[in-house]
């Protein structure tokens, strides 16, 4: 009765070990809904896997990873005045990121012990210090003895070509601003992320003072699609006649088929996908003519039976949806398992099944 994600268990294992083989220094992100997975069994995965750190997205994802997790723990999200203080236990575990020259002195004066990434600011433009910025933060660092530096982070676009010119900048800057700190950690480590293989190796040839760590989730933990299914369960079936009316908005049925109830609705995630036949009105006329049942406004859903996608008889609900399948179709019974589509970083299962 749910929305399932089944796991060919082998083939993600291996698939992750081969991952880790071919990245050594990487960093498992784990955060958000965990890539479909939740982020707790992703961490108990990466403790398995071997690694030495993970990342989580904020600081309110620590505890449910920290206890799953024994290594240090990466924050994503920059530091700020208003985050509230480590539990003790989890303060010498995590690496807090920092991307302005206020939180540098501000989170130092609060712990003095902390570990730190410096972000620098790349070409997204989300967080991080820009060239000048560094050497400020360069200043606080020297003032602030047993603060504990450890790297750099760069949040790179995904590729649009090679980010090797914007990566030689950024290190070229960090390298200058003096952040090498005797006995503070220094500045031997760039936690990078969406580098290709090539370009990671390049990296490593250029900079073989550093050791280059790269932060993957999607890559790592779906990167094998063909180890991962995602089945709803058929939960009703109702024949229809034309003019017939269903669901929560009284609409009638256009002609005659079937209704399905079947698991899966906005508290999974489900969403309404773009209209079938493009939107243009030459389009939607020509689905029109053909009898099209999105001209009659029902728009295509994820499911699909027969390997054909089918359409929403109208908006998911909060954990069902209803789909009409026009009579000529195979009809499934109650019970049975139809495919879904979705988006794994947007989808909360109610059931993981890990062979
Ligand atoms: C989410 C995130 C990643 C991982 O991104 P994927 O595309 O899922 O590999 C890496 N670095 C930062 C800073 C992120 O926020």
């Amino acid at each position: 009765m749910s929305l399932t994600l089944t796991v060919d268990g082998d083939r993600w294992r291996s698939h992750l070990r081969g991952v880790a083989e071919a990245h050594p220094g990487l960093v498992p992100v784990v955060k958000g809904n965990g890539y479909g997975f939740t982020p707790g069994r992703l961490a108990r995965k990466s403790q398995w896997l071997g690694v030495d750190t993970i990342a989580v997205g904020t600081y309110e994802e620590l505890p449910e990873v920290a206890s799953r997790f024994d290594g240090s723990l990466l924050v994503l999200t920059p530091w700020r005045p208003f985050v509230a203080d480590l539990a003790p236990e989890l303060a010498g575990r995590v690496i807090h990121t920092v991307g302005r020259v206020e939180d540098v002195d501000a989170l130092l004066t609060r712990q003095p012990g902390a570990r730190l990434v410096l972000e620098l600011l790349t070409s997204m433009k989300r967080h991080g210090f820009a060239a000048r910025g560094l050497w400020d933060a360069a200043d606080h660092l020297r003032r602030h003895r047993s603060a504990r530096l450890e790297g750099v982070a760069l949040h790179l676009p995904l590729a649009q070509g090679s980010h090797l010119g914007e990566v030689r900048r950024l290190m070229n800057d960090a390298v200058g601003a003096g952040l090498q700190q005797p006995g503070q950690g220094g500045l031997d480590t760039v936690w990078v992320s969406h580098l290709t293989a090539t370009e990671l190796t390049a990296l490593r040839t250029s900079y073989a003072d550093f050791t280059v760590r790269p932060r993957m989730g999607t890559d790592l933990w779906l990167g094998d699609r063909a180890a991962l299914a995602v089945t709803a369960t058929v939960l009703d079936v109702h024949e229809v006649e034309r003019g017939d009316s269903f669901g929560y908005r009284g609409r009638t049925v256009p002609k005659a088929g079937h209704l399905l109830v079947v698991s899966g609705g906005t508290a999974h995630g489900i969403g309404l996908e773009a209209p079938t036949g493009g939107s243009s009105i030459k389009a939607r006329a020509a689905t029109l003519a053909r009898g099209g049942l999105d001209a009659v406004g029902f728009v295509r859903s994820p499911f699909s039976i027969d390997d054909k996608q089918r359409l929403f008889a109208e908006p998911p609900h909060m954990q069902a949806s209803m789909l009409f399948l026009p009579s000529g179709a195979r009809v499934p019974t109650v019970g049975d398992e139809i495919d879904v589509r979705v988006r794994y970083t947007a989808t909360t299962f109610d059931r993981i099944v890990l062979s």
